[in-house]
């Protein structure tokens, strides 16, 4: 049965008794509005481990001071029926207030790679996520944590925490959730008109475009870049705020396209700021979509 755990001591509490009966735990920290990409992940953490435990929490920390912090979709009750379908055992649900008492003044720095893509727009961003990240492993302490390949820099910037210091969790990255069409599946998409969701289409276009191209041979990353702008600047109501081909590690950008580089790119369609990537291969890539 789903239990709701709203308190640090809760949770502490619960996960001490876990430990004590060996019990392994995956752990999938989520903003909410669960979607099928979420619940992708959850089926995974299912899978592996005796335990599993989903975190919904909005964080401040890791919104701009003009970016959708309020506006953001909020859901928690279909939530819960959600992870109580797919039988999960605890919902970690903390308050902003508890998460981060007055006082509360420690960041995480990671030189070089918080600042570039979505970092250069979203300026503190990646800070904001790492100290969360950081503080749920803290509580949860769980031996496995599942990320989606959607918020690639996300997964390169936990992935270099868990490193650097030296965290005893595993972390996972999965596959991509998209619709039908290929729009990757996004709590942000619900701020999107008909019309608008139809536009959001030339990301997936994009990146369909770039692996087409390296498929074909191209190597040259401003070429293939050239092509993914075109059909981004087709779409009368997007406005690219970056396209790159990068280094899955460092997150350079690449002059020439090697196996496994990432092409990401992050568009406004309209007000909603949408990110998506693609790992490049030289076979076909395999882009997962909801049947
Ligand atoms: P969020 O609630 O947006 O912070 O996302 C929580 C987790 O779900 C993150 O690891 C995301 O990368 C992952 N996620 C979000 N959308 C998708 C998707 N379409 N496919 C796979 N994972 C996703």
């Amino acid at each position: 049965m789903l239990q709701v755990i709203t308190s640090i001591e809760d949770i502490k509490q619960r996960i001490k008794t876990f430990k004590e009966n060996q019990l392994s735990i995956g752990f999938v920290p989520t903003m909410g509005a669960l979607h099928e990409g979420h619940l992708s992940l959850v089926r995974q953490a299912k899978e592996e481990n005796d335990k599993v435990v989903v975190s919904i929490f909005v964080n401040p920390l890791q919104f701009g001071i003009n970016e959708d912090f309020t506006q953001y979709p909020r859901t928690f009750d279909n939530d819960c029926e959600l992870l109580s379908k797919e039988d999960v055992d605890i919902v970690f649900n903390p308050k902003a207030s508890e998460m981060y008492p007055n006082g509360f003044c420690t960041s995480v720095i990671m030189e070089r790679i918080e600042d570039r893509l979505c970092g250069k727009s979203r300026p503190g961003h990646f800070r904001g996520v790492a100290v969360v990240v950081l503080k749920l492993f803290n509580l949860v302490n769980p031996d496995i944590a599942y990320f989606g390949q959607k918020d690639f820099q996300q997964t390169v910037v936990i992935k270099r925490v868990v490193a650097d210091l030296n965290l005893g969790v595993n972390i996972k990255v999965l596959p991509t959730i998209r619709n039908k069409e290929g729009l990757a599946l996004s709590s942000r998409n619900a701020y999107l008109s008909e019309t608008e969701k139809n536009d959001a289409l030339c990301l997936y276009k994009a990146l369909i475009k770039a692996q087409t191209m390296v498929n074909a041979g191209a190597k040259n990353a401003k070429e293939i870049l050239g092509e993914m702008e075109k059909i981004i600047n087709n779409c009368k109501s997007a406005k690219i705020d970056y396209i790159s081909i990068i280094n899955p590690e460092t997150l350079e950008s690449v002059p020439e396209v090697r196996k496994g580089d990432v092409a990401a790119l992050a568009v406004r369609i309209g007000k909603t700021r949408l990110i998506d990537n693609t790992i490049l291969f030289f076979i076909m890539a395999v882009f997962i979509h909801l049947i």
